[in-house]
């Protein structure tokens, strides 16, 4: 098997439409992601599978939308984002017991923003994740610009952070990474990359401008899904390529607004076989981490959370003597480019 075995998929995350607070409708939302170029999109807004039940999952073109929801608790906390479901669960439930009904219901359950942390804008409340002892979900997002924004906010950037929403995003947060870091080292949690595009408008005195509209969030944070085969045209066995590809953490997330990172290639190779994030491969008979990048980048190799290896470039090669779960990052001028899910060497 080689990188060209594969084939690869890149997509927007967590997307609000007018079935809940979003500003624009699923049809008007399908041309803005197919312009930028986008595989598929999953749509998540609050509490409603409305869009679903419309009937507005399938394929646009070359673009396949897929539709989940995103629930919160009865405080309107602890979001989490459900694909693959029919049906909306009960409001009543606790973070716990929905965590399990979407994983028995067959769904994809990703936690959403988990680790908000604002000090301006009262009236934007965050939203982290609590309920660290729900047990089953699937993933967490990694990155969230939206979270990243607000908990980047000062009273002296804020007309600053507004007119540049993206430049003044860096990466994800360290206490993000430590804690799905640490999850991992358990079982497999996918880390995905969330845009939670609303497309509103945001005011500060005077000023009235929309920080965050959809076609800015498609050209940023991007997950990029890695399938064995192709994506099949058959709408349901497209769902669960794609459901699949994202439970198995094959996928890695890129911020588009440093350069298109399609064709970005982490693994690990042993006599020309070769194994993607996700995936568990055994050190005992040698073989070697590879990563290619389409650009030059700080390529930086993280075990168990450690740094144990940095370069600068378009690839390296290195031997692993530990067993780990092994990640990448990709840095250009230090704003964060590519976040690999983890490769497992036992
Ligand atoms: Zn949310
Ligand atoms: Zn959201």
């Amino acid at each position: 098997m080689s990188a060209t075995d594969w084939h690869e998929y890149v997509g927007a995350i967590h997307i609000h439409s007018t079935h809940s607070d979003g500003t624009k409708s699923i049809d008007e939302i399908l041309p803005i992601a197919s312009q930028a170029g986008l595989d598929y999109i999953l749509v998540s807004d609050h509490m409603t599978l409305k869009g679903l039940e419309e009937g507005k999952e399938g394929f646009y073109g070359d673009l396949l939308v897929l539709i989940g929801y995103e629930i919160h608790d009865l405080n309107h906390h602890n979001h989490y984002l459900a694909f693959g479901l029919k049906e909306v669960l009960s409001p009543e439930l606790s973070p716990q017991e929905y965590v399990k009904e979407v994983e028995k219901g067959g769904g994809v359950g990703i936690i959403a923003h988990p680790d908000e942390v604002r000090q301006l804008l009262r009236k934007f409340p965050c939203y982290p994740w609590t309920a660290w002892d729900a047990l089953g979900f699937n993933g967490i997002e990694i990155w969230n610009h939206m979270s990243e924004w607000m908990e980047g906010l000062t009273r002296i950037n804020i007309l600053k952070m507004a007119i540049h929403p993206r430049r003044m995003l860096r990466s994800p947060t360290a206490r993000i990474l430590k804690i799905w870091d640490q999850l991992s080292e358990k079982r497999p949690v996918v880390g995905l990359g969330g845009i939670d595009v609303h497309g509103y408008p945001f005011k500060w005195g005077p000023f009235k401008l929309t920080i965050f509209p959809y076609k800015v969030q498609f050209r940023a944070i991007r997950t990029h899904l890695l399938l064995r085969d192709p994506l099949s045209k058959n709408l349901a066995k497209a769902r669960q390529q794609i459901y699949s590809a994202i439970k198995s953490c094959n996928a890695f997330i890129s911020n588009y607004r440093w350069g298109d990172a399609r064709g970005f290639f982490f693994g690990f190779e042993v006599k020309g076989r070769i194994s993607l994030p996700g995936e568990v491969a055994s050190l005992g008979q040698g073989g070697k981490i590879v990563c290619q990048s389409p650009r030059r980048a700080n390529l930086r190799l993280v075990c168990g959370g450690n740094l144990v290896f940095e370069t600068f470039g378009n690839s390296f090669e290195y031997s692993p003597k530990e067993a780990g779960n092994y990640r990448l990052e990709a840095y250009i001028s230090r704003k964060g480019w590519v976040f690999t899910n983890h490769l497992r060497l036992s």
